[in-house]
């Protein structure tokens, strides 16, 4: 079968960063055979013996002695369109290399029966014998994939993109949430602190974590969802709005005065309207 997903959850990681790692080498391949059946170890068992073809395995499938059958191995395939077995130009050998180097064992090291397009995890050795002896059954083996798993959490990242020095006018921004958070970085650790509603804060810098508006104050860093008012950035003035929304297309009392906001939300001033009223 050829759902990698079934095999276990570290020969799936490892067999993406070798795609990977081959197609930065020029070596581009694709993972064919993965997790094997009975049946299918079987009919593979089969060939060369029984029926045409060369002898391809020595494992029968009720012997489970293929690395397929627990979950282990995985073959690959040459993927630049000269032939997917075509070993010219040593490419299964270099590619095994590769494999090796990201802790995999690699089929074109065996003896008995050399198997090129084979990657394998090598924890049990380069056979089935120990699988058998300390599990006994696939289905035992299998329990222990959920733990490792969870052994090795996703550490997940903040992405912060288009941080800019940013100010506000005398006033500041107003909060308008009824207790804002003050974190250490965007989306980072509470530094016990807050704004309430209705407070004046002046920004120093904003940002997107995770795609999220942030604004930091010589406080630390507070969502920019929950502030309201002027905002300065690249010498140009927009107004902020609750939401992370701002003023645009239009011209809106605020506190008392009219502006006018072009498209893109920033302030117009008199150096951008051309004599015939045309704003630049
Ligand atoms: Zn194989």
């Amino acid at each position: 079968m050829r759902d990698i997903t079934l095999c276990h959850p570290r020969l799936q990681a490892l067999t993406a960063q070798l795609v990977d790692k081959c197609v930065g080498a020029g070596l581009p391949i694709k993972i064919g055979e993965s997790f094997r059946s009975v049946a299918e170890q079987d009919a593979l068992y089969a060939q060369g013996r029984t029926r045409p073809g060369s002898i391809v395995t020595n494992a029968r499938g009720s012997s489970y002695s293929s690395q397929h059958q627990w979950g282990i191995a995985a073959d690959f395939y040459r993927a630049d369109g000269k032939g997917a077995y075509n070993e010219s130009g040593d490419y299964f050998k270099k590619v095994g290399e590769l494999a090796k180097n990201l802790g995999l064992g690699w089929g074109g090291d065996w003896k008995s029966i050399v198997d090129k397009p084979h990657v394998y995890l090598p924890d049990w050795g380069s056979g089935t014998g120990i699988l058998k002896q300390k599990y006994g059954t696939f289905e035992a083996f299998k329990k222990t994939w959920a733990a490792e798993n969870s052994r090795v959490p996703e550490q997940s990242k903040t992405v912060i993109t288009d941080l800019k020095e940013i100010k506000s006018g005398i006033r500041g921004l107003r909060v308008t949430a009824s207790s804002l958070i003050i974190r250490t970085t965007p989306k980072g650790t509470d530094t016990g602190k807050r704004y309430t509603k209705d407070q004046r804060v002046q920004p120093i810098n904003k940002c997107f974590a995770d795609g999220d508006p942030w604004i930091q104050t010589a406080d630390g860093w507070v969502s920019g969802k929950y502030l309201t008012g002027w905002v300065c950035q690249d010498g140009r003035w927009w107004y902020l709005l609750s939401g992370y929304t701002y003023r645009h297309d239009a011209v809106c009392q605020i506190d008392g005065q009219a502006y006018a906001f072009d498209s893109d939300g920033w302030m117009i001033t008199a150096d951008r309207i051309a004599e015939d009223g045309h704003i630049r």
